[in-house]
């Protein structure tokens, strides 16, 4: 990738995602259509010990194209440790974290960027549905997480947000092996 253009780098987790990949690619690639323009887009797949075809599909895709690179893990960490293994190898100027199921709609990746090209280093995506779509386990574990957590997220946000390389920079400083993501 050319460093003349600000680099985008969408982080992926994937456990498993052998139907959803094909999706994803298509929607993604849309939606970065018009963003390709300006800057350099990349996909990031963190392979979290798939044991179906996702692996192989992903080692195509990267061989087929040069905007996509993949981290296999040796095998399945969970999501926070894909996410981290992502962000560890994260070598852009601002990155999208991004669940690949498309339970978090890529449509609005535009606007999250152009919130980072007018400052901000951070921009988080609330879920709207989601907190219903869990049910009661899911809401009192954010009452709970609420009560505890000294700044507080909003009640029903995961981990689709977007980071520029300084916020990247200073979670990679933190060492807490077992981490909750959002
Ligand atoms: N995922 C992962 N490792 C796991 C489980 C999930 O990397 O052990 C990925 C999964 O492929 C998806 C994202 O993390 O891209 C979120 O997973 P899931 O949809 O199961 O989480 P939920 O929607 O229930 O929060
Ligand atoms: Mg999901």
């Amino acid at each position: 990738m050319s460093k003349s253009r600000p680099v985008l780098e969408i982080i992926l987790p994937v456990y498993n995602e052998q139907e959803v990949l094909s999706p994803l690619i298509n929607e993604l690639d849309q939606v970065l259509e018009e963003l390709r323009r300006t800057m350099e887009v990349g996909y990031l797949f963190v392979n979290d010990g798939s044991n179906d075809e996702t692996p192989a599909k992903l080692e195509v895709l990267a061989h087929e194209r040069d905007d996509v690179r993949v981290v296999n893990l040796l095998h399945n960490f969970g999501h926070s440790a894909a996410l981290q293994a992502g962000l560890d190898h994260f070598d852009g100027d601002v990155c999208i974290l991004m669940d690949a199921d498309l339970q978090d709609s890529p449509t609005v990746i535009p606007e999250m960027v152009e919130k980072w090209k007018k400052g901000a280093s951070t921009v988080v995506v609330e879920r709207g549905a989601r907190a219903e779509a869990h049910g009661w386990m899911f809401k009192l574990f954010y009452k709970v997480y609420h009560g505890m957590a000294q700044r507080m997220p909003p009640i029903d946000f995961g981990t689709f947000c977007l980071m520029d390389a300084t916020t990247v920079q200073r979670l990679r400083k933190l060492t807490e092996q077992s981490r909750y993501f959002p």
